[in-house]
């Protein structure tokens, strides 16, 4: 198990704790280098945020937060075939909701494309860039390898006068797409690839979300990400391992071009977990093969997923925090993230009582037409949250699960002539199991003591178990969506296509479970606990007449186990 799962001390409330890249910021700021740090958030608006990304915006944002410094939402938006205004609104309402403000600092790539035009040219005119006529499988081929040299093409050494004019005609929409390249010209036979003349501007006839149809050329990720920091001033420019060897490239275009500032790049580990593919250009795949319902369906790993899910924004915080920020690649245990929501839901979440599974029950010395009401507690765990009234009648349900006909020998809950107590309520006897033409129970016939309101006999005798149950009279109906991994295996794809590790029982949907009357009235986006069952919230297909629910997740913490086993 590697550092960075086993660490838990750090929460959200703290300064963010000590991490390379906080500790940087600090040296940084006390050596007078950095005035006031800067950072930024650059998400590519082509699919939904997804758990990684809140990694990178919790430490971009929270590290500026910490430091009193400002974090930039800036859209990397270079490359209109893929890009959606629908993606751009999504992103910044699931940065809010992860309870994140960029202020007025919203940025795009886009609103420099002027300005990253005019670098093009200037690097021309210094003999530092040239327009290619090879095609994207000829570039590749002079590319060379790891082990190979790349090899110089036909064009290189093409004038000023001539690039400056084939640009600017690639500008004017003179050429097909793909019929020229700006590149760098910098060295074929650099030890790293990405400095072996690189391409600055591909010709890409699109329609652009925010430019609309003013360009026909549009700026690499490579050429623009760089530039676009030191337009905004970014002091710390956070990404992930992947780009450490893009760095000397875009060190060279910092040291090349005119720029206003210049922006520090330092890479971090990006997010793996258990049991999740965390690569849009999967969850595009996933999406559009209708291997889920959308992009916010609850099994997935975006922040729309998770929110639907019910994950509370201050339980993936936490996770961030206590997954930290480290150097090397780990995989996280997705178990941790479902603990961080678990703990947080304790504390917070209120208790209902809710039957998924029903089995009907008649309490045969109980008046019929009469209704008692019971005080429940709201939330153990929180006094202040008060109690509620139940309603208890002479037919309710009860969890068929926790009734057993022949029960083997740690079964404490019903059997035939076994006593157990209703929770807030009474103790009650199992009489008679009913069954139907097939054998199978139906029905419980049972008698309460009257003298054990609340749920203590008056005689002090010990009744083990307790279960939840709901009034049928009373009770409300609704569908209920038990979720579980997406993927059976915890490296989904590792051995071949990832689509052939989807869990076929990732979604149970449960019909006509029966819930106790106050969850009428549940806002949206507010979590409960059924006692017994895990944290649930209502999905927007509720309708007012069939409610929907959703598991968060359930009870029962893995995570804890695997500390245990690990004894951290
Ligand atoms: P993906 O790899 O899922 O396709 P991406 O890197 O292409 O994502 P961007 O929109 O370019 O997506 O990412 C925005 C920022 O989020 C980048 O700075 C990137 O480094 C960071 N990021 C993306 N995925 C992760 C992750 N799994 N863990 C941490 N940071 C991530
Ligand atoms: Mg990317």
């Amino acid at each position: 198990m590697s550092g960075a799962e086993t660490k838990t001390s750090e929460s959200e409330t703290d300064d963010g704790g000590r991490d390379f890249v906080r500790d940087l910021i600090r040296a940084d700021l006390a050596s007078g280098r950095t005035a006031a740090v800067v950072t930024r958030f650059p998400p590519e608006p082509n699919g939904y945020l997804h758990i990684g990304h809140a990694k990178s915006i919790c430490l971009n944002f929270g590290a500026a937060a910490e430091f009193g410094g400002r974090c930039n939402l800036r859209f990397d938006d270079t490359n209109p075939v893929k890009e959606e205004q629908a993606f751009i609104e999504a992103i910044e309402a699931d940065v809010r909701w992860l309870g994140f403000d960029w202020g007025v600092h919203l940025h795009c790539a886009s609103d420099y494309f002027v300005q990253l035009y005019e670098w093009a040219e200037h690097l021309i005119r210094a003999g530092k860039a040239y327009v290619d006529d090879l095609s994207a499988d000829e570039i590749r081929a002079h590319r060379g390898t790891l082990t190979e040299p790349g090899r110089e093409g036909p064009y290189r050494d093409r004038s000023v006068p001539e690039n400056l004019d084939l640009l600017r005609r690639m500008r004017a929409g003179e050429f097909a797409d793909g019929a020229r390249v700006l590149r760098a010209k910098i060295d074929m036979a650099s030890g790293n690839i990405n400095l072996r003349d690189p391409v600055m501007y591909r010709i890409v006839h699109a329609d652009h979300p925010r430019t609309g149809t003013q360009w026909c050329i549009y700026p690499t990720y490579d050429y623009a990400h760089g530039q676009s920091d030191a337009i905004e001033g970014v002091t710390h420019s956070l990404c992930t391992l992947e780009f450490e060897d893009h760095r000397p490239l875009y060190d060279w275009f910092i040291e090349n071009l005119p720029v206003p500032s210049r922006p520090r790049q330092y890479e971090f580990a990006r997010l793996n977990l258990s049991y999740t593919m965390l690569s849009k250009r999967r969850l595009t795949e996933l999406v559009r093969g209708a291997h889920v319902a959308d992009w916010d369906d609850p099994r997935m790993p975006t922040l729309a997923g998770l929110r639907r899910r019910g994950f509370p924004a201050a339980a993936i915080r936490d996770f961030a925090g206590r997954i930290g920020v480290a150097k090397a690649n780990s995989t996280v245990d997705v178990a941790l993230l479902e603990h961080c929501a678990r703990e947080l839901l304790n504390r917070t979440a209120e208790r209902r009582m809710a039957v998924l599974r029903p089995l009907k029950v008649v309490i045969e010395n109980y008046p019929e037409h009469e209704t008692d009401t019971l005080d429940a507690i709201n939330n153990p765990e929180d006094p202040g949250a008060g109690t509620r009234p139940v309603p208890f009648s002479r037919v309710l349900y009860i969890e068929r699960d926790d009734f057993m006909e022949d029960p083997p020998k740690k079964f404490f809950r019903l059997a035939p002539g076994r006593e157990a107590r209703l929770r807030y309520a009474y103790l009650v006897t199992c009489r008679e199991a009913v069954k139907d033409a097939a054998g199978e129970v139906v029905e419980l016939r049972c008698t309460y003591d009257p003298e054990s309101r609340g749920g203590t006999a008056s005689d002090g005798r010990k009744v083990k178990a307790t279960l939840h149950w709901v009034s049928a009279e009373h009770a409300i109906e609704a569908e209920v969506r038990l979720y579980d991994h997406l993927f059976t295996r915890p490296d989904p794809g590792a051995d071949g296509d990832f689509r052939d590790d989807l869990n076929p029982d990732s979604l149970t949907v449960l019909e006509r479970c029966k819930l106790e009357p106050a969850l009428a009235a549940m806002p949206p986006e507010t979590v409960v606990q059924f006692e017994r069952q895990g944290y649930f919230c209502l999905d927007p297909e509720t309708t007012p007449e069939r409610p929907v629910f959703n598991r968060t997740v359930a009870l029962r913490d893995t995570w804890a186990k695997v500390k245990a086993r690990d004894g951290g």
